[in-house]
């Protein structure tokens, strides 16, 4: 391309002016490129309003359980990474326990596509911050 600009307009200067101006654009574009595809797969914070949704949808299923907290979530594309500690009283049956824990994950598949962790933790260890089911 530079080749053909000099003997036409007779400006050497343009030569590597336009090298440079079409090397700075290839730059912006190759970071463009690279930010749009990076963001989709980088982590990035669920949107408050979802992650409100969501500890609503955790308190309203999970009755038998005392508390639920150190509710984490993240997003990775389409995909929510909901992590969160669920306390239970220290004598309650896993069986139950699970129950509990199948209960909160089917509704919270309800609002779309995640993956979700539950910690179950005995009373002793309640925080007495997070979600009150009571
Ligand atoms: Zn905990
Ligand atoms: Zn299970």
């Amino acid at each position: 391309m530079g080749f053909g600009l000099v003997p036409i307009t007779g400006w050497l200067a343009l030569d590597p002016l336009v090298a440079a101006l079409v090397a700075f654009n290839i730059l912006c574009t190759g970071y463009r490129m690279m930010r749009s595809s990076i963001g989709g797969l980088m982590d990035e914070k669920a949107d408050p309003e979802a992650v409100a949704n969501l500890r609503q949808v955790i308190a309203d299923q999970a009755a038998g359980a005392i508390e639920a907290h150190d509710v984490r979530t993240r997003t990775s594309g389409n995909m929510t990474f909901i992590e969160f500690h669920l306390v239970v009283p220290g004598d309650m049956r896993v069986d139950d326990a699970h129950d509990i824990c199948d209960r909160i994950e089917h509704a919270l598949l309800q609002l779309g596509d995640a993956v979700i962790s539950i910690h179950v933790e005995p009373h002793r260890e309640a925080k007495h911050h997070g979600i009150r089911v009571l």
